[in-house]
């Protein structure tokens, strides 16, 4: 297929070639190149796996009429088909797997062949070559190295560009402080809550100056962005957004102007499904050209809103904003919708809290609670922290603010010890316990 060859001859030039190249083509060439594998993976995952093959026809969807996502009506597929049958998306012999860090108890499985992930480090090689990385830089591949993807997809990436890496996997971030000046490192990668932490170490012990910070595979409390670019001066925090399911890097922020993700569109073609009146809704995916187990239309709960705006970069990719907090983390209450980055913006005007923090909202009696797990620095009497929170609740949401005033439900404050919350990988922010009566 000529979309796919064209693919493939380029990226066997150099990463700056592909970077290069990037910029140049106009955003027409890209659409032109996505609907046409869109066209083909609907054709090829209904002919070789059995999932699709039952779907579309129990829909009765004849994968010859469908042309772009909307022919395929309300059919989108979810985690919970993955977790409960990953082996009948398979459309040949896979040859190594990922399991994803669920929070929902159950992991979901993600099957591959060598020859896409190699792919994927190619193009992990140019974004990085595109974001200005250069064979000079000295790079500490600090993702995860376990059976989740970001450490060999970063490695990948790294090996694919013929970059310096120092595998480090996710140690010890003083083990890896420690080596920062006798490599000579210049860029950072790894998960934002490790370079936290490695970032506290620095600010006590003294810190390098470095180039980039590139940071994924969670959520980066924006508090923490400044602070760590602050102390590790002149870097400049990049982020990319990257699932298992994905098998890599869905988007990214290539430069400082950009100031949300571009869209990998020569290997995701991403909608919204469902988007209320600001254009808001879950993020719903197609990958394009993976061949073993691809995912049509697929539904990976993050709530977020796609630009179709030229950025002011030049880049031709739409453009995806910060995450909003996932759909089974929104929550209607407290006579409003609910979601994570609200509370991210109240606790990062706080400063006797750190970056860990949940809500659980539950009713008592009539009453609904909105429970503020915080972890709280030492030194900060309880007043000093409610009026700190309230007076950033009435500035950052007024109407939050109206509702509390007026009685509609009450706000309580459990502290914890710092480092305490993060129990697992993940950390729920926002937890409704509305059906559970205390
Ligand atoms: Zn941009």
């Amino acid at each position: 297929m000529l979309a796919r060859f064209f693919d493939d001859i380029t990226l066997n030039f150099s990463p700056w070639f592909s970077a290069g190249l990037a910029r140049k083509i106009p955003r027409s060439v890209y659409d032109w190149k996505r609907a046409e594998l869109f066209r083909y993976t609907v054709r090829y995952a209904y002919r070789h796996s059995k999932f699709y093959r039952k779907k579309f026809d129990l829909l009765g969807i004849d994968p010859r009429k469908v042309k772009t996502p909307s022919d395929l009506g309300d059919f989108f597929t979810t985690p919970e088909d993955v977790i409960s049958g990953a082996e009948d998306f398979l459309c040949r012999r896979p040859q190594i797997v990922f399991e994803s860090s669920g929070t929902t108890g159950k992991n979901k499985r993600i099957y591959y062949s060598y020859d896409e992930i190699d792919r994927i480090g190619k193009y992990n090689a140019a974004g990085l070559a595109l974001g200005g990385v250069t064979h000079d830089d000295r790079i500490v591949n600090a993702f995860d190295f376990c059976i989740w993807i970001p450490g060999l997809i970063s490695h990948k990436g790294l090996e694919k560009g013929c970059f310096f890496e120092l595998a480090a996997g996710k140690i010890d971030p003083a083990e890896v402080y420690k080596r920062i000046g006798v490599y000579n490192i210049t860029v950072l990668m790894g998960e934002p809550t490790w370079l936290i932490k490695l970032t506290e170490i620095a600010e006590k012990k003294g810190s390098y100056p470095l180039k980039f910070i590139i940071a994924g595979a969670e959520h980066m409390p924006e508090g923490a962005r400044a602070w760590m670019e602050e102390v590790w001066k002149p870097a400049r925090v990049r982020m990319v957004y990257g699932t298992v399911e994905a098998g890599g890097i869905l988007g990214f922020e290539a430069f400082e102007e950009c100031k949300a993700y571009h869209v990998d569109e020569n290997n995701f073609y991403l909608e919204i499904a469902d988007p209320d009146r600001e254009g808001y809704g879950e993020i719903a995916y197609t990958t394009l050209g993976r061949t073993t187990m691809p995912l049509i239309r697929y539904k990976n709960r993050d709530i977020s809103r796609l630009s179709d705006k030229i950025c002011e970069c030049g880049l031709p990719y739409r453009k995806l904003e910060r995450l909003r907090g996932r759909s089974d983390e929104m929550v209607v209450a407290s006579g409003g919708n609910l979601y994570p980055l609200m509370f991210e913006d109240v606790l990062k005007g706080v400063d006797c809290v750190t970056t860990d923090w949940q809500v659980v909202i539950k009713s008592r009696g009539m009453k609904e609670v909105m429970e503020l797990n915080l972890e709280v620095r030492n030194g900060c009497a309880d007043e000093t922290l409610r009026e700190r929170v309230f007076s950033r609740i009435k500035s950052c949401y007024p109407d939050l603010w109206k509702n509390y005033s007026l009685g509609t439900f009450e706000i309580e404050f459990v502290r914890h010890p710092a480092g305490s919350l993060r129990a697992g990988r993940k950390l729920l922010r926002l937890v409704d316990r509305r059906r559970v009566q205390y």
